[in-house]
């Protein structure tokens, strides 16, 4: 079974996808064979990679999910990409729970040639999230370090504890990711302060800086580690892998 990682937060614009395709870059590049599931509808984890997405979701089609599996510019690291099409959406959105855990089966059981996986996901916490969280073995939430970061994340977590009892028991809180860090700002350090306070040791210590590197990256197709090495954005998302991989 490999190590699956779900990066959710039903906020947007706080890093999902840009938390789940550098780690899933960093990860393959310390040598994983790594795949990233794009379960959002806007398919920027596919874009971002430079890469086109499905016509319709592989998830909800009838063929072996393999058969969608793409490769990536990285040797290691494999690509199940998202797919716009209103049709699987709407599917998916109506879906009940227990259509959410059919998919996760299904996604589960084709997983098996890889040591890790990440799942980005949509902003919310309706099927598709769902699905991914019953599909994980834990869940990292990032969080941007602005006024109201937490808020909305007790019904999140609300949602965790749910399929944890229902129908995940292998899910673990993986960590919270403190993103878009400024250390110049009060309101930064203020953030910081009160995520740690609230949730103590789950908090990573690596943070992720706000760097104009790291928006530049998905135009280019690659992960900021490739885009740009020595970017403090770069530095920061090796060092969350390390942390990550630690953290078994
Ligand atoms: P989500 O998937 O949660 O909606 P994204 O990962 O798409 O969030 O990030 C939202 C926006 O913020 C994107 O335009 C992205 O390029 C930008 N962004 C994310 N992380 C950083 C960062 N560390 N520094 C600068 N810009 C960032
Ligand atoms: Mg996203």
């Amino acid at each position: 079974m490999p190590r699956v990682i779900c990066i959710a937060n039903q906020k947007g614009g706080v890093g999902k996808t840009t938390t789940a395709l550098n780690l899933a870059c960093a990860i393959a590049m310390s040598g994983d064979r790594t795949l990233l599931v794009d379960l959002d509808p806007q398919c920027n984890a596919t874009t971002g990679l430079g890469l086109i997405p499905d016509a319709r979701h592989a998830l909800v089609d009838s063929r072996p999910l393999r058969e969608s599996f793409r490769e990536t510019y990285l040797p290691n690291l494999s690509l199940l990409p998202g797919a716009r099409s209103f049709e699987d959406v709407d599917a998916l959105a109506n879906s009940s729970d227990s259509r959410s855990l059919m998919l996760a089966t299904h996604l589960s059981g084709s997983l098996g040639s890889f040591d890790s996986v990440l799942i980005d996901c949509p902003p919310s916490v309706g099927a598709l999230t769902r699905t991914a969280l019953a599909s994980a073995s834990e869940v990292l939430m990032p969080i941007q370090c602005e006024y109201f970061a937490m808020e909305g994340l007790t019904q999140m977590i609300e949602v965790i504890k749910q399929v944890m009892g229902r129908s995940n028991s292998r899910l673990e809180f993986g960590g919270i990711l403190l993103t878009m860090y400024d250390a110049t700002l009060e309101l930064t350090a203020e953030v910081d302060r009160e995520v740690r306070d609230f949730f103590g040791g789950i908090v990573f210590s690596t943070v992720i800086p706000r760097d104009a590197a790291v928006s530049e990256a998905p135009s280019h197709g690659r992960s900021v580690i490739d885009y740009a090495p020595r970017s403090r954005g770069a530095r920061a998302y090796v060092e969350l892998c390390q942390e990550v991989l630690e953290r078994v």
